[in-house]
């Protein structure tokens, strides 16, 4: 990684407070054995006609979820436009929450009967994005999602509801206008109005969400209506002007409501803030209370926009850790189980990702050269790999630095296919060698902090020893300890891949070279 970029992407909260969010991670971990984890909340996620690509987003809004370790989502798909609705009727009740990913014909007069009554005897709901474009002439939904927009909506519907900078509170305006309005995707600062709500309560006071519509002029009854997080709506970008309520709790009889307008497609829905806050309006609108840990500030940055896959999500939620004291040790060559990933002639096992850097067999050795103007090259193993030991020994060029990716994924929709992951540090002395950076996600070091600068020894082989077991990695160089880190964001599984990293313009050529590239799996 580049060294401006890593300063640049490590807030200095987070650098102030790696102790805080540890000592909460590893509560969360020690709390939740096997045996006191409740059975996971039933979920109806309703789909099948939206003017956005439902087909595309409910997997993710599921995958969301499902990933808080909560849930389990069941999806309710309805007849296409135009076609009978009389055969959609779930049965609402079987589920704790009901969520919309809908924006289409109205449903059955039974149905929109039996979800009222649903929602206000005490179910929970959940709103997202478009599907507070559904239903302009239904009374009670309108009532249920506080403010919707399009449809032909109008004063006729309700107030405008805005934050008002100068007064610091909320407004609301009763003008004539059209209801429903968005300029371009754009990334926003979301800014939270209450932080003594239980969706909002420890979480940073503002973050970015990543490129979606900023929703604007929503009109609705706003009964009993609560305005959880807001954020301005730029002219520039054919904005209001305002600052927009983005999220929202609505009281409906007993029913508690949840209505997020973030959402708009898959690139929106790779934000953390859309998947954090959807994860905590989930919970209390299922339950009335949330216990999933707060996020931190490092992942709802105020400075930048984080992403990352929701499958991702459900990897960590499915993984429980269990570590033993033998744990404590380095691993052992002389083990049983390793497994050569490279043959000492070929790179058969192997693909190259993303940059334009040549990887090279030669004397049983794997040369990486860089080339100028690439991005960061991968050499991948073509198999994933989830909990395992991994040795290999590498000499570097001083100025070149590299890495080793674990766990790691290539996606077409996580851009284009960026590598991305937790990636082991390869750097000369003095450096961070051994340490753990969040490679192509934006988060920035897993490693709080790098105190040792010095294990790795220029100009020689050095052995690097790594574990990745459940949440955990362990890193060691030449037999010193370098990191011992608790990770529950990151993916569980994945490839393992060798970084050349890009060197922009610079037109010198810098080698990296691997040899004794060895795995054991752990089961
Ligand atoms: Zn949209």
């Amino acid at each position: 990684m580049n060294r401006l970029v890593k300063a640049f992407a490590t807030p200095l909260i987070a650098r102030l407070l790696p102790l805080v969010v540890m000592g909460g991670f590893l509560s969360i971990t020690t709390v939740a054995g096997a045996a006191d984890v409740p059975s996971p909340m039933s979920v109806l996620l309703i789909d099948g006609q939206n003017n956005h690509a439902w087909k595309e987003t409910t997997p993710l809004i599921k995958q969301t979820l499902e990933g808080s370790g909560l849930f389990t989502v069941e999806v309710a798909t309805t007849p296409a436009k135009g076609e009978d609705m009389s055969t959609f009727n779930p049965k609402f009740s079987d589920y704790q929450l009901i969520v919309s990913n809908y924006n289409g014909d109205d449903w059955s007069e039974a149905t929109r009967t039996a979800f009222e009554k649903y929602v206000s005897s005490g179910g929970g709901f959940i709103s997202v994005h478009a599907a507070d474009n559904s239903f302009p002439g239904w009374s009670a939904y309108n009532r249920m999602i506080g403010l919707g927009g399009w449809g032909g909506r109008n004063e006729k519907n309700g107030p405008y509801v805005r934050w008002k900078e100068d007064v610091k509170s909320f407004t609301r305006d009763m003008g004539k206008g059209s209801g429903g309005a968005h300029g371009k995707r754009t990334p926003f600062l979301m800014v939270v109005r209450d932080d003594d709500h239980p969706i909002t309560r420890g979480l940073p006071k503002s973050w970015m969400q990543t490129d979606d519509e900023l929703y604007g002029k929503l009109r609705g009854p706003a009964e009993n209506m609560h305005v959880l997080a807001t954020a301005y709506s730029e002219p520039e970008t054919g904005g209001t002007g305002e600052h927009e309520p983005i999220l929202m709790t609505i009281q409906y009889g007993d029913g508690r409501v949840f209505h997020t307008t973030l959402g708009h497609d898959i690139a929106a829905m790779q934000g953390v803030a859309f998947q954090v806050t959807l994860q905590r309006g989930a919970q209390w609108t299922a339950t009335g209370a949330v216990t999933l840990p707060p996020a931190s500030s490092d992942l709802l940055a105020s400075d930048r926009a984080i992403t990352r896959d929701p499958a991702m999500l459900v990897s960590t939620a499915a993984a429980t850790t269990e570590v033993t004291v033998d744990d404590a040790a380095a691993p052992s060559l002389e083990a049983a189980g390793w497994v050569d990933l490279f043959d000492g002639e070929t790179l058969k096992g192997w693909t190259q990702k993303n940059g334009t850097a040549k990887y090279r067999v030669e004397e049983n050795q794997i040369i990486g050269t860089t080339s100028p103007g690439s991005p960061n090259s991968f050499l991948c193993t073509d198999k994933s790999y989830g909990d395992f030991e991994l040795a290999f020994e590498v000499m570097d060029d001083p100025g070149l630095n590299s890495g080793v990716q674990i766990r790691s994924v290539s996606k077409p929709e996580h851009q284009n296919g960026r590598v991305h992951g937790p990636q082991v540090e390869i750097e000369t002395t003095p450096g961070e060698a051994g340490y753990v950076y969040s490679e192509g996600t934006g988060r920035g070091w897993i490693s709080k902090t790098q105190p040792i600068k010095d294990a790795y020894e220029n100009d020689k082989w050095n052995q690097f020893l790594i574990r990745a077991k459940g949440d955990r990695i362990q890193t060691w160089i030449n037999g010193q300890k370098i990191e011992d880190i608790r990770d529950e964001e990151s993916f569980r599984d994945g490839f393992i891949g060798l970084q050349v990293h890009g060197i922009g313009k610079d037109t010198n050529t810098y080698q990296v070279r691997w040899k004794n590239i060895k795995i054991r799996e752990l089961k």
